[in-house]
């Protein structure tokens, strides 16, 4: 599989577990606070920069027993056809799998649920459950197939039996404290929703960089309310 970047050991992106993160190039969605905008441009790109397939493996096989997970991230992992066969590879090597999506490929996340090849999947979800409104938070890159897709992924993941989490990047110029709440509403009976504080520098819309972000009491209120719909809601990032 093509991989843009690592990082080779992590604490905070698999809950629980000591993870290394592999990171895909390429994404359907163009959300003006992203902060991997070099993830975003197409694989084919030129001049884009590849790790060795490889030599990933390899170095994998040498640190079972120092590291439980591997999670892959992006872009949006979804959109690579080795994505399968990429985490079929780290099963044999034991590894916990960990996905974070956009949800659009709910097809693709199906196969993979299927085949028992994730047991953690973070979702993104970037605003309130209405075309318009999501289509702004996407940066305006969503078809209605996309947008009904998330819908889709939501309910297979919530009807599965892997670990979940919903996140939603929390930004002023797109949520207001009412938004959150309408999420988790949407969201209800979920195990776990997170809201990630928004920061400004290095947005893939440079506007986004003169936000300021809601106060880490803003959020934990909006925590709070969510409460009434989600068991465990955190703050991540503040
Ligand atoms: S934040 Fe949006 S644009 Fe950036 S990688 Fe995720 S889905 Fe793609």
């Amino acid at each position: 599989m093509k991989v843009a970047g690592m990082i080779k050991q992590s604490l905070v992106d698999y809950p629980g577990k000591i993870a290394a993160v592999l990171f895909t190039r390429g994404c359907n969605f163009c959300c003006p606070f992203c902060h991997n905008g070099h993830l975003v441009v197409k694989p084919g790109k030129s001049g884009a920069q590849y790790l060795d397939w490889q030599e990933i493996m390899e170095w994998l096989e040498e640190r079972k027993g120092f590291l439980d997970a591997l999670v892959i991230s992006g872009g949006e992992p979804c959109l690579n056809p080795e994505l399968p066969k990429a985490l079929r590879q780290i099963k044999e090597l034991g590894y916990k799998t960990k996905l974070d999506t956009n949800g659009s490929r709910t097809g693709v996340l199906a196969r993979l649920i299927e085949e028992s090849l994730l047991d953690y999947v973070a979702l993104d979800i970037k605003g309130v459950m209405e075309y318009k409104k999501y289509q702004e938070a996407c940066g305006r890159r969503l078809s209605t197939e996309d947008f009904l897709n998330v819908k889709g992924s939501i309910y297979l993941l919530q009807n599965s039996h892997i670990e979940l989490e919903f996140r939603t990047t929390v930004v002023p110029a797109l949520h207001t404290a009412e938004d959150i709440l309408a999420i988790a509403r949407y969201l209800e009976g979920a195990a776990r929703f997170s809201l990630q504080q928004f920061k400004p520098g290095h947005t893939l819309n440079p506007d986004y960089n003169n936000i300021k972000p809601y106060s880490r009491e803003e959020l934990q209120d909006m925590a709070q309310e969510c409460r009434r719909y989600v068991r465990e809601v955190k703050v991540l990032n503040t």
